[in-house]
């Protein structure tokens, strides 16, 4: 925030820019199935003219090839590529507009189902001993639960309120991990009677707790490992240091507890895989202080933190350190907990410039030396740090823009001139701040819509209303071929 120097509005702004017009075959490369037509400029004309002429909404009516609109009291499901999708949802807010209806430029997810479908089998491949129970807290998005739920994965819940949203879609709840080791007294109760048998714990209080509400539980120590290398330090939080693991042992065993294994965090946004390791060699530790203590430990659950760009380094690493831990393990069953893994990059949004200052220089009057490296034009979007971009200010995210749509035209001209902007999100506070710098093209204007790529994990679950803003709505799409057609099938509960 420091570096951001916050303009002062030298005159009335006005928010007229001139057109530049994009070449008129630019847009053949972004040609959109359209009326079941391909159309090449017909966004253009739709955006430029005031009277848009009625166009058949595609992004609400789904395609009906196989007949399947979706789970029943969810939002339509759609098929295609979610880039058809973002325009698609530009095109009906520019119809939406020129019907004068409030709210129409509202920005929107769009989710591609067909990615989640894709990290599940990548899982299956890198990691085929390892249970994934999926982090609910990362993305509760009603249709990546369903998925997950027909894929056949477990989840790792946090509160009554992810356990019933889990069970209700009929997952058994052998299949849910209660994977908080602090946890209200009648959420253990609670549990106890919904079925839900496996916890964790890291300290004593815990298991007076549980020893009282839910005697039958299956308990999983959760132990500290180094999370240096991790954006999310965790362990700030939960974890049993390992010198303390022999005494909770011994006070589980007095309260005649059943302890079945061990589970780790190495932390979110961990960016070195050898954190594993020495997860893995704690672990082992904490394997032998069960046996020590009368226990025999069957569950090693090595927790989540597994990120897109490194998940096969990470699967390395992992597989690595079982090898040299616990090289003999038939009778050893190996869960996970990813979350954001799974969802980070199936959504993405799309947000309108609702407003943008900018300084005399940028607006023609008396021209002074501009750093280029120093924002000099403020855009407003109508998502923030309060909404689906508060992943900025708790997950260390730093999600980028690029143009989805410019005056007028999904085509960015190469020629297009950049200034150095920063993005700005709707609510009155200043530290609603998007981005402070980023490289933007100087014609961006009023109505233009910018998008971020890979805001599925820790966005729009936590985002708040503060200010009179609402949660930005998603649109799902299944995705395109193969992949597409299998999650349809997973959703409708039929096989593929
Ligand atoms: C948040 C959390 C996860 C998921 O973390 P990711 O970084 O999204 O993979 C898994 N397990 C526990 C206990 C968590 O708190």
């Amino acid at each position: 925030m420091s570096s951001i120097q916050i303009l002062a509005a030298p005159r009335p702004i006005s928010f007229d820019s001139e057109v530049v017009s994009c070449s008129p075959n630019a847009s053949t490369t972004l040609s959109i199935s359209f009326n079941n037509k391909t159309t090449n400029s017909l966004v253009d004309r739709i955006l430029s003219s005031q009277n848009a002429p009625s166009i058949q909404d595609t992004a609400s009516i789904p395609d009906a090839r196989d007949g399947f609109t979706g789970v029943p009291g969810l939002p339509p499901l759609h098929h295609g590529h979610p880039d058809t999708h973002l325009r698609n949802g530009v095109m009906k807010a520019a119809e939406l507009a020129a019907d004068g209806e409030a709210d129409a430029e509202k920005a929107f997810f769009v989710a591609d189902l067909s990615y989640v479908y894709h990290q599940h089998l990548r899982w299956k491949r890198m990691l085929p001993e390892i249970e994934p129970f999926y982090a609910v807290k990362c993305n509760p998005d009603p249709y990546v639960l369903r998925l997950l739920a027909a894929l056949g994965t477990g989840f790792d819940c946090a509160s009554n309120g992810e356990i019933a949203q889990v069970l209700s879609l009929g997952v058994a709840p052998s299949r849910v991990i209660f994977a908080n080791p602090c946890k209200a007294t009648s959420f253990v109760r609670q549990s106890a009677k919904a079925g839900v048998d496996l916890m964790t714990f890291d300290n004593t209080d815990e298991l007076y707790k549980i020893a009282r509400v839910h005697p039958h539980a299956k308990l999983v120590v959760r132990i500290l490992t180094d999370d240096s290398k991790s954006l999310c330090r965790l362990g700030l939080k939960y974890g049993a240091p390992l010198v303390t693991v022999p005494a909770l042992l011994a006070k589980a065993r007095e309260l005649r507890l059943d302890v079945v294994g061990v589970s780790f965090h190495v932390g979110s946004g961990c960016y070195d895989t050898g954190a594993y390791t020495d997860a893995v060699a704690r672990a082992r530790a904490a394997f032998d202080m069960g046996a020590a203590a009368g226990f025999a430990f069957t569950l090693l659950d090595v927790g989540g933190g597994f990120e897109d760009a490194t998940f096969e380094r990470a699967a390395e690493t992992l597989r690595t350190a079982l090898d040299v831990h616990f090289p003999a393990r038939e009778n050893l069953r190996i869960i996970a907990e990813p979350g954001r893994y799974y969802v980070a990059k199936a959504f993405s949004i799309a947000v309108n410039v609702i407003a943008r200052r900018a300084p005399p220089a940028v607006e023609g009057a008396e021209a002074e030396e501009a750093d280029p490296e120093q924002p000099s034009v403020m855009y407003y979007i109508n998502d923030g740090v309060y909404g689906a971009f508060n992943c900025i200010m708790f997950d260390h995210q730093t999600p980028q823009p690029y143009v989805l749509c410019l005056n007028g035209s999904f085509h960015v001209p190469s020629s297009v001139s950049m200034c150095a902007s920063s993005v700005w999100g709707p609510t009155c506070d200043s530290i609603d701040v998007v981005c402070p710098v980023t490289q933007l093209p100087g014609t961006l204007a009023v109505g233009d819509w910018l998008a971020f790529a890979e805001m599925g994990a820790y966005t729009r679950c936590a985002a708040s209303q503060f200010n009179g803003f609402e949660v930005s709505n998603v649109v799902y799409t299944s995705g395109t071929g193969l992949a597409g057609a299998e999650v349809r099938a997973l959703l409708r509960g039929r096989p593929a």
